[in-house]
């Protein structure tokens, strides 16, 4: 048995065998052949699996992303039904006696070459399309598994080096009970997609992919962050038996899911729910969401070949607006950069691109790109209970601008006849300690703020949230972080206006009497923490938590500050 220490991310016991999510090694040598026409009979056997498995994909995906995200794979599947790509290569095999990887791999970048260089963007699209579907091919001319999370059919538990959100978009949870990584933190995109598929993960555990044996058998402990390899038989036992106690909780949680957030002196605090796709909804109200707090729109632009047009996200965003009838809906406008890429939109290689182009900064730059969001927003208005919300706003020109830009489109949007709302509140993530600081000044110009913490954590303690070997200064509860909140809270109210908080931290069971003391007006979480917190929240009295205020705001370290609230909450954490 071997144990492991990683960050838990999203809450559960999972046991399972071992699925290797990793690049596989594609190295063939050109060899000879002697019999041609069994080479490409080989070929096309690669070519016939390749081809079934994309289809599988593809309908994989349609269900779960819906159309546009599995168009991808049907470009896939022309160009292997493209003869145009599969002559030449039978042609090599044929004229030069070469192996099949060899005739493949060398057409398949003769193409490339040339598609990659031309000046046109449909060509170039095609040529990372010929690229993506060699790999496979030549993984079945070799024999070797292309790891393929849509098509995992039977019960695993993943373990990478890391997932890319589009990996986690792709995963079955009829069959991926877990996963494990080596990398990442609380508040990578990984984790944050895990918890809104309910799936339970650890990760950051440094070394799990060389720890792992192909198939063995796998606990990963997503509520303590422990991982188990080839567990003995009594542990498995123990975790059985943590398993059922955790469906258990899970059954006296879902009492909740009906009724209103409310403390134990009857004051209400809104309970909302963080989004990727419209499919999330479905879990928001399953567990019981007042709201949206956080609709993270990028996953609209992640996955693609080129940017949604306004119709597709007025799609998405109708869609999701009907959905919560009327509950309101913060929809955050596109937060890209950073952890999360964008292939086809060529951003620069940064050596810190946390602290580089990204977010709003984009959306100013491209205004094109921005204009056609909110257009596509502002008519999706009319459907329920919009809020918009600018990213990473570290300037009040950055606010303004953006603002304006919106009205612009608001404008011309009811120009062309289009109705609109005239009651969208616009407000800013506060995710940067600059706008913390001076939310004073933000607080006469926005409607509301919702503060990110898992950004405004990193950017205040100097440490990177993906990063494990620094997670030790990543201190949700470090008094400078409460005190930032605080300074936020306090300036929204003096102006009438509200704050919440879409970071992680609204929905950790440290925090919520924190920041319920502070009288954060809305939290919002990843929806499977909605009901262990109203179920916390019941039990908390704000005016007992409030009298702690000045107490916690002068500690000067963050064990304290967790002493102190386990301490007067009496929890057992
Ligand atoms: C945040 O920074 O707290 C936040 C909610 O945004 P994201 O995690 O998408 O960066
Ligand atoms: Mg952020």
């Amino acid at each position: 048995m071997t144990q492991l220490q990683g960050i838990a991310a999203s809450s559960g016991i999972a046991m399972a065998k071992v699925y290797h999510l990793e690049a596989p090694d594609l190295s063939y040598t050109t060899t000879d052949i002697d019999q041609p026409e069994e080479e490409v009979k080989r070929l096309h056997a690669a070519l016939d699996i390749s081809k079934s498995e994309l289809e599988k994909i593809k309908a994989h995906t349609k269900e779960s992303l819906g159309d546009e995200h599995a168009e991808i794979f049907s470009a896939h599947l022309l160009v292997l039904n493209d003869p145009e790509l599969i002559q030449p290569i039978e042609d090599k095999i044929k004229s030069e006696n070469v192996n099949a990887e060899a005739a493949l791999d060398e057409t398949a970048n003769m193409f490339i070459d040339m598609f990659k260089n031309m000046d046109n963007e449909y060509m170039r699209e095609r040529a990372a399309d010929i690229h993506d579907v060699t790999k496979r091919v030549l993984a079945h001319l070799l024999n070797v598994t292309f790891p393929d999370p849509a098509l995992i059919d039977e019960e695993v538990i993943i373990v990478a080096e890391d997932l890319t959100p589009s990996d986690t978009a792709q995963l079955n949870k009829d069959f991926v009970k877990g996963f494990t990584t080596d990398i990442g933190g609380r508040t990578s995109h990984s984790a944050i997609m895990a918890r809104s598929l309910e799936i339970p993960a650890v990760v950051g555990t440094k070394d799990i992919t060389s720890k792992a044996e192909k198939d063995a058998f796998i606990i990963v402990d997503g509520i303590n962050g422990d991982v188990l390899l080839n567990p003995t038989e009594e542990q498995i036992g123990t975790y059985q038996e943590k398993q059922n106690e955790f469906e258990r909780k899970k059954q006296e949680w879902a009492k909740l899911k009906d009724e209103p957030t409310v403390t134990s002196e009857g004051r209400h605090v809104e309970l909302a729910a963080n989004i990727g796709t419209p499919e999330d909804i479905e879990g928001v109200l399953n567990n019981g969401g007042e709201g949206v707090g956080l609709y993270r729109t990028e996953f609209l632009y992640m996955g693609k070949k080129q940017l949604p047009t306004e119709q597709e996200q007025f799609d998405a965003y109708k869609s999701v607006l009907e959905q919560m009838n009327d509950r309101a809906v913060v929809v955050r406008t596109l937060d890209i950069g950073g952890d999360k890429e964008l292939d086809y939109l060529d951003l620069p290689n940064e050596l810190n691109p946390f602290l580089g182009f990204r977010a709003i900064r984009i959306c100013l730059e491209r205004d094109d790109i921005f204009r056609t969001q909110l257009r596509a927003l502002l008519r999706a208005s009319v459907y329920g209970n919009l809020k918009i919300m600018f990213p990473m706003i570290a300037t009040l020109e950055e606010f303004r601008e953006a603002k304006a830009i919106l009205e612009e489109e608001k404008t011309a949007l009811r120009n062309e006849g289009q109705n609109v709302s005239d009651s969208i509140e616009v407000g800013m993530m506060v995710e940067i300690p600059a706008s913390a600081v001076l939310a004073k000044q933000f607080a006469k110009e926005v409607d509301f703020f919702s503060i990110g913490t898992n950004d405004l954590i990193q950017y205040t303690m100097a440490a990177d949230r993906m990063n494990e070997q620094v997670s030790y200064l990543y201190q949700p509860y470090h008094p400078a972080i409460l005190n930032l909140i605080n300074t936020v809270i306090e300036a929204s109210h003096a102006e009438g206006k509200w704050t919440g908080m879409c970071g992680e931290m609204a929905g950790d069971s440290i925090a919520i009497p924190i920041l319920l003391g502070l009288g954060l007006d809305e939290f919002s979480m990843s929806a499977t923490s909605i009901l262990p917190a109203r179920t916390q929240i019941k039990a908390l009295s704000q005016e007992e938590m409030a009298s702690y205020k000045d107490t916690i705001l002068s500690m000067g370290t963050s064990d304290q500050v967790v002493d102190f609230v386990k301490e007067k909450t009496d929890q057992a954490l």
